[in-house]
C-alpha cells in the first residue's frame, strides 16, 4: 500500500471512530480520539485511552503525559510526527476511570484496522490495558522492556510488540520514570532487529514464489555459487540510523 493509500485509509477509520456510538462512551465523550502519526511510519505506540485534554482537543496525549512522551521520544532522538499514536479505547472513559472489558471490545475493531493498514514492524503498548492486548496475563512490573511477536489476531501482520509502562505512571512515581528512559532507549534496537527479520523473510517469500513460477528455472540455476547468500551492507550504528 503506498503512502496515500495508506493515509486515505487512516482518514476513513478515524471518520468512523468519530461518529461512533458503538459503547457507552460514546455518550459522555466530547470528541472520539481516532490517533494521529505519520502513515509510512514503522512505529505504532498504543495508550489506554483519552484523558481530559485528549478529549477537550480530539487528539492523543496532549496532556502532561503526552509531553513525556515527547520527551521519551527525544531521548531516542525521535519526534512524535514520525511516529503512530493512538490508543486502545477511542474515546475518553468518565473521570478517567479504566476501560471497561467490554468497551475494550467494542473498540477493538479500529485499532485493528489501524494497525493493518499501518503494517508497523514495532508496536509500542503504553500501560498494562494496551500491553494486555498483545501480552494478555502478563504484570508490567515484568513485562516492561521486553518483546514478543504480534498475533496476527491483533491486526498487526509481521511486528515485535515493545511493552513500556504508560507515561502517566511515570509522572507519578520517579522510578518508573527513570525505568522508561531506561525502557525507551532500548526501542531503536528492537527496530534494526525487526527490519532485519521482515526483510530476511520478504527475501523467503520471494524465492518460494519464483519456485512456485518457474520450478525447472529455479532447479537449474541453484548452483553453489548462487546458493551463497550475497554479502549483507555493513550495519549501521543505530544512533546513526535515519529510522523512517
Ligand atoms: S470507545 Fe470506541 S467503540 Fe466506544 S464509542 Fe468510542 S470509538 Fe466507539
Amino acid at each position: 500500500m503506498i503512502d496515500a493509500e495508506r493515509r486515505a485509509a487512516l482518514e476513513v477509520i478515524a471518520g468512523e471512530v468519530r461518529g461512533c456510538t458503538r459503547c457507552r462512551l460514546a455518550e459522555t465523550r466530547t470528541r472520539a480520539v481516532p490517533g494521529e502519526g505519520d502513515p509510512a511510519t514503522e512505529v505504532v505506540f498504543i495508550g489506554e485511552a483519552p484523558g481530559m485534554n485528549e478529549d477537550r482537543e480530539g487528539r492523543p496525549f496532549v496532556g502532561r503525559a503526552g509531553g513525556l512522551l515527547v520527551d521519551l521520544l527525544g531521548h531516542i532522538g525521535w519526534q512524535r510526527d514520525e511516529v503512530f499514536i493512538t490508543n486502545i479505547v477511542k474515546c475518553r472513559p468518565p473521570g478517567n476511570r479504566d476501560p471497561e472489558p467490554d468497551e475494550i471490545a467494542a473498540c477493538a475493531p479500529y485499532l485493528e484496522r489501524q494497525l493493518a493498514t499501518l503494517d508497523p514492524s514495532v508496536v509500542v503498548t503504553l500501560g498494562r490495558y494496551s500491553m494486555g492486548r498483545f501480552m494478555p496475563g502478563v504484570r508490567i512490573s515484568q513485562a516492561h522492556g521486553t518483546t514478543v511477536h504480534a498475533d496476527s489476531a491483533t491486526g498487526a501482520a509481521d511486528a515485535t510488540v515493545f511493552a513500556m509502562y504508560h507515561p502517566a505512571a511515570a509522572l507519578r512515581t520517579p522510578a518508573i520514570e527513570r525505568e522508561s528512559y531506561e525502557d525507551v532507549a532500548r526501542i531503536p534496537a528492537v527496530l534494526v532487529d525487526t527490519r532485519e527479520r521482515r526483510a530476511a523473510n520478504a527475501r523467503t517469500a520471494r524465492r518460494l514464489t519464483a519456485t512456485e513460477a518457474d520450478p525447472a528455472a529455479t532447479a537449474a540455476t541453484a548452483t553453489p555459487a548462487t546458493a551463497t547468500p550475497a554479502a549483507e551492507p555493513a550495519a549501521q550504528p543505530v544512533d546513526q540510523l535515519s529510522l523512517f
